[in-house]
């Protein structure tokens, strides 16, 4: 692997393949160790407590994230120095992906390692991680985050919870309400944000047993059941000014990058969550026969299973890719420096636009994942007697916490365009690629599919998608320029564009890995799903970059844009039932996820 430190967004800058990307096919001995840690401590631990804890027994829920911190799963993430293991990000990955099976217990497990963990770990000074990570750690301490209000969710900075300072200069005294806060039931150290003197959003650190300081009644919630979640009131509660994470009036600081943290885990979470879908439902396609057969052998059921199958093959590859880059970044930081914290936040925030795309991407695969497995259960699929049923309520709200879909769409432009403005990542040069390949005029021909193990054709379907996603994005830019930051529907429309980019890159980029390390033929049902993930995509780009043309110009300038748009597009001519069926058989083998 390359040693120079990694950029977000390079796969819209460089060709295909041109870079070795980190794969699970590469996982260290010790990685797979850890991932075997964690899956059985699913099967030992989780699994067989999962329907006491379903009826809200958190006590039990408690004792499971005890115990989990005995085999060490809860020190993941935490230096050596304050009693924790410190592994790298692609190991805390694989963890949170396999601990990701049962939505209840990775939500609790979540927010303490995630969400209550991290402020303190990147914000904290040294006392106060001296005292409070060891605890944390061994579960001594466990650990929930409250940013959300009745009254700001999305817009998290327009908290209301205010916080004074004493009049001997000694505490802070905080009044208001959260919401929404996971682990609240049980945690003993909440971060929470409040406004110093009204206006400057700043970061505390909140025991649960403060004078003033209480939780309400469990939230009645569609799904997670198996996870408390309650509103925190804040009384006049009395805290030491010890407790200030980082600095007055930069508590936004902290919420964003925690939350791009909780991206990046959360989509390697829903790969986990998928995975245990898919497995439940191509065993139940096994079992249940209907007009003397098995169900699995139907068509109709079978090209569902491929199609889960081809959308997590793509999720796990980018999931892993940025765990590898962000892994790549960090071996090049002074572990010893005093603003270390400081440069991994930095080094993570690299990978910030890939966090929502995963994050997007992730959410609606696991969704789709339980939707269509529910409909192969048909009836039972409905009924509460069947694990399916409380997956398709649990994974719904993937798409509405660490910054709802919406959010996080609008996100992915508007930092590629902040990054372009502020000179970090060279978009003109692609554009300009775009406009001497259309001045060039040929259109080109797409290269024959088959037996090719240089992927001729896959790399050409993405690199033409790239050219019509600058195309349009370009479009979009010079129609609307500081505006379009208000153009909230263009800004999705490219939002979708960008993410199948994304998809596009990385699973054709694990491919042809592949294909050196096993070679051609162990590799047909991967192929097979790269060519059904590029036709999924370029109907996405084909689709989103029209919506956008239409919108953009009429007359003779819409003709002229759809002209250069045809220029840049082909006829891909992918047979999707044949790949579906080679992939669907791969699935079927395995009883699951086959790559
Ligand atoms: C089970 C559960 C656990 C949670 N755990 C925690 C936790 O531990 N800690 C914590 O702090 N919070 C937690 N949350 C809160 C969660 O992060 C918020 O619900 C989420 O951020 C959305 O905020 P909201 O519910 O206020 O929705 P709103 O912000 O009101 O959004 C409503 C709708 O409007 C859209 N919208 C909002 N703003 C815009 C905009 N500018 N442009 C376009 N569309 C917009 C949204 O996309 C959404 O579709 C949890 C929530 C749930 C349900």
């Amino acid at each position: 692997m390359s040693q120079e430190k990694p950029q977000g967004c390079a796969f819209l800058l460089q060709q295909v393949g041109s870079e070795e990307i980190f794969t699970p096919e590469k996982f260290s001995e010790d990685q797979r160790m850890f991932a075997e840690t964690a899956s059985t401590f699913m099967k030992k631990e989780v699994y067989p407590r999962v329907d006491e804890i379903e009826k809200g027994d958190f006590d039990l829920m408690v004792k499971v994230l005890r115990k989990s911190a005995e085999v060490g799963l809860t020190m993941i993430d935490i230096p050596e120095k304050y009693g924790g293991l410190g592994v790298d990000k692609t190991t805390s990955m694989i963890v949170t992906e396999y601990l990701s099976h049962y939505s209840g217990w990775a939500t609790t497990y979540g927010a303490h390692t995630g969400i209550g963990t991290m402020p303190l770990l990147f914000f904290g000074n040294q006392e106060q991680k001296e005292k409070w990570l060891p605890k944390i750690a061994s579960t001594e301490v466990i650990a929930a985050y409250a940013l959300t209000e009745p009254s700001s969710g999305s817009d998290a900075l327009a908290a209301k919870t205010r916080a004074e300072l004493s009049e001997d200069g000694e505490h802070y005294i905080l009044n208001g309400k959260k919401m929404w806060i996971t682990n609240a039931g049980f945690a003993d150290l909440f971060t929470v944000f409040a406004q110093v003197d009204g206006d400057k959003f700043t970061a505390f650190l909140v025991e649960g047993d403060r004078e003033g300081f209480s939780t309400g009644a469990e939230e009645k919630k569609m799904g997670l059941k198996g996870s408390s979640t309650r509103e925190l009131n804040l009384e006049n509660v009395k805290i030491p000014k010890e407790n200030l994470l980082g600095e007055i009036g930069k508590g936004h600081k902290i919420a964003f990058n925690i939350l791009n943290i909780g991206r990046f885990k959360l989509g390697v979470g829903t790969l986990g969550g998928a995975k245990r879908t898919l497995m439940v439902a191509t065993n139940y396609a096994l079992e249940r026969e209907q007009f003397g057969q098995p169900i699995a052998e139907f068509g109709a059921i079978r090209s569902k299973l491929a199609k889960i199958a081809t959308r997590m093959y793509s999720l796990e590859s980018m999931c892993y890719r940025v765990a590898g880059y962000m892994d790549r970044s960090l071996e090049t930081l002074d572990s010893q420096a005093d603003d270390y914290p400081a440069q991994v936040m930095e080094a993570i925030e690299e990978f910030a636009i890939e966090d929502s795309i995963m994050k997007v991407f992730g959410s609606e695969t696991v969704d789709f994942a339980a939707d269509e497995a529910v409909q192969i259960h048909g009836g039972l699929g409905y009924s509460a007697e069947y694990e399916v049923e409380r997956i398709y309520r649990d994974t719904r709200i993937n798409r509405i916490f660490e910054g709802t879909n919406e959010i996080n769409r609008m996100l992915i432009p508007g930092m590629i365009l902040k990054r372009t403005m502020k000179g970090q990542l060279n978009l003109f040069d692609q554009i300009q690629k775009v406009e001497m390949a259309l001045a060039e005029g040929e259109k080109p021909t797409p290269p024959p599919q088959g037996d090719d193990p240089t992927l001729a054709f896959e790399k050409f379907v993405t690199e033409q998608s790239k050219k019509i996603g600058i195309y349009c994005a370009n479009q979009a830019i010079q129609k609307h320029m500081a505006d379009l930051r208000e153009q909230q529907e263009i800004l999705i429309d490219l939002a979708d564009i960008i993410s199948q980019l994304y998809v596009m890159d990385s699973t054709v980029s694990r491919t042809l890995q592949m294909i050196d390390e096993q070679g051609f033929e162990a590799t047909e049902p991967q192929r097979a799903a790269t060519l059904l993930a590029l036709a999924e995509a370029f109907r996405v780009v084909e689709n989103r970059g029209k919506r956008l043309l239409y919108n953009l110009a009429d007359g003779d300038d819409l003709n002229a844009h759809l002209e250069a748009f045809e220029k840049l597009s082909f006829y891909s001519r992918i047979d999707e039932i044949s790949l579906e069926r080679t992939v669907a058989d791969a699935v079927v083998a395995r009883h699951g996820y086959p790559f």
